[in-house]
């Protein structure tokens, strides 16, 4: 069986823009971006659903989250706004585009911006480094 992509990420295995991380998560700009800062934030262990954690790491993760909420909200600017979202998806097959290994999106939206989930936009390696630099400075954690 492959190595699960984001599995490899929290090792450092694969190169991303990591924002920021914690002893049990870590934070990394989504590769196919709906919008520019559109963060992912995984727990660093595998796992699929919430509630294979406890209410201690339940607090830690979400404690991160929201962490990176106010840092993705400060980098988008006056007047911006959020989706927080997470899919369980057990019956579609493992591939690039959808992740067994529990994961949130952080996706700063504007005003009218109709961006939808489904749609993604492209991001040079440079202004994607960036913004992970950008949201980095205002998480104020460790890459
Ligand atoms: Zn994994």
């Amino acid at each position: 069986m492959p190595e699960c992509v984001f599995c490899s990420v929290s090792t450092g295995k694969t190169e991303n823009h990591i924002v920021g991380g914690d002893d049990f998560s870590i934070a990394f700009l989504d590769k196919n971006p709906s919008t520019p800062g559109h963060v992912l934030v995984i727990p660093r262990r595998h796992v699929e659903r919430l509630d294979e954690f406890s209410l201690e790491e339940l607090k830690k993760y979400f404690g991160f989250i929201s962490r990176v909420e106010k840092a993705v909200l400060e980098f988008s600017g006056e007047g911006s706004g959020y989706d927080i979202v997470n899919h369980y998806r057990p019956f579609i097959e493992e591939s690039e585009m959808v992740k067994k290994h529990l994961h949130f999106h952080v996706i700063p939206r504007k005003f009218n911006d109709k961006i939808f989930m489904n749609e993604r936009i492209h991001l040079s390696d440079n202004e994607m480094k960036g913004i992970a630099d950008m949201i980095s400075e205002k998480l104020g954690l460790i890459k």
